[in-house]
């Protein structure tokens, strides 16, 4: 045999990317007797099983060639429809053009950053923010500018600032029920920040997977409703915890180049979303009312966060602060200065209990002190086994880390 030369090596962007640290602790804590307040998996005894196979069922039965065949990148029709009547019903008039059916809100968001993105492009994020928006913009060069939040999203005036100095192409929110805070940005916090938007000329991405678990308070209109920001506000939505997350459906509205640019992109990703299951889903939302659907598995959310909330104050240690949200699926802790959640995931998962550190979630300089819990996947009696085990870790490390 000749001379071997070796293979190239890989992409910039695949070396510079480092692993979810989410998904590495989800492995950690897959083992059964865990209790794990780590995934952001909505709960799966609240799924509509039944429902979802009888749809299943009727589109094979009825257009077997139609449902197993390639289909349109856009998406499924009806399904196009269906979202575009459920979003108006809620205060969105939407239109099905404008809606690009994709696999799961993650790739709409994939597809928004490739369409919108250049490298060094700034991208604003709230800080902390969804961990894998982060990594998507990593993985598309863009230079990623984190903004200060309180208990309530996005501080407007140091937003302000930042988009007065950066000038960013993009500003990216969860605005309700935010992955991981579970914050809510109030009514006038929205129109302040479509009223930048507008007069400092960026985008908005408002991805709003949660936004349908409300279990307190008032239903707030989205930013994308706010008429300043009409033409430039790119809403990311999610059957994943409406409906179930291995179907993979979501979706990106956006006026119709960015559609077509994000349509062409879905084409070299991935031609379209899945025939059948885009059918399925069609056909579920035809036939069931998906909001009466919601009213049991909100109200068990609530309950669960409650049981949560009940627990944290004997769980945790003096000094510690935490978020009540009012709907999604996740809530934020802070302890007190000192306490490094991520050298302490291991005594807790030795104890049988797991939750996520906080670090991963922040752009630039991360709090290690923090940690996200979610309430979503437990039933309150498991919860609250939970939440003992988590108390018995923090009586064993209470102490925080010396000179600090
Ligand atoms: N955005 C946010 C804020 C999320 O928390 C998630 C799911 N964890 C997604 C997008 C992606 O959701 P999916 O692809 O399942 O629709």
């Amino acid at each position: 045999m000749g001379t071997r030369v070796p293979a190239p090596g890989l992409a910039a962007r695949a070396v510079a990317a480092s692993g979810s640290v989410i998904r590495e602790a989800l492995a950690l804590t897959a083992r059964p007797e865990v209790i794990s307040f780590a995934g952001g998996l909505p709960a799966s005894d609240l799924l509509d099983v039944d429902g979802i196979r009888a749809a299943y069922d009727r589109v094979l039965r009825e257009s077997p060639h139609r449902v197993l065949q390639y289909s349109t990148t856009e998406g499924d029709p009806d399904l196009r429809e269906a979202i575009a009547t459920r979003l108006a019903r809620q205060g969105l008039p939407s239109r099905p053009e404008n809606l690009v059916i994709t696999t799961g809100a993650q790739q709409a968001l994939a597809l928004l950053t490739s369409t919108l993105l250049d490298p060094g492009d700034v991208v604003v994020v709230e800080n902390p923010t969804y961990l894998a928006a982060l990594q998507c913009f990593a993985r598309a060069g863009a230079r990623v500018v984190a903004a200060p939040t309180d208990d309530q999203g996005i501080v407007i005036e140091a937003l302000t600032d930042i988009v007065t100095r950066e000038r960013p192409k993009l500003l990216y929110l969860v605005p309700t029920f935010q992955n991981p805070t579970g914050h809510t940005l109030p009514a006038e916090r929205r129109q302040a920040v479509a009223r930048l938007a507008a007069e400092h000329g960026f985008w908005i991405a408002e991805d709003d997977p949660y936004g349908e678990l409300r279990f307190r308070g008032e239903t707030l209109p989205r930013i994308a409703a706010h008429e300043e920001a009409a033409d430039r506000t790119v809403l990311l939505g999610s059957l994943s915890k409406v409906l179930a997350p291995g179907m993979r459906l979501g979706w990106l509205r956006a006026p119709a180049d960015l559609c077509r640019a994000g349509v062409l992109a879905k084409q070299a990703l991935d031609l379209h979303s899945s025939t059948v299951d885009q059918a399925a889903a069609a056909r579920y939302l035809g036939e069931h009312d998906l909001d009466a659907r919601l009213v049991p598995v909100r109200a068990a959310y609530g309950e669960r966060c409650a049981t949560m909330l009940a627990a944290l104050p004997h769980v945790l240690p003096p000094g510690s602060t935490w978020s009540r949200p009012e709907g999604g699926m996740f809530l934020w802790v802070r302890l007190p200065d000192g306490h490094d959640t991520a050298a302490l995931l291991r005594g807790a998962v030795d104890h049988g209990v797991a939750y996520v550190p906080g670090a991963p979630f922040f752009a630039g300089p991360a709090d290690p002190a923090t940690l996200r819990l979610s309430f979503a996947a437990h039933e309150p009696k498991e919860i609250g086994r939970g939440m003992e085990r988590l108390a018995a870790v923090f009586r064993s490390n209470h102490r925080p880390t010396e000179g600090s």
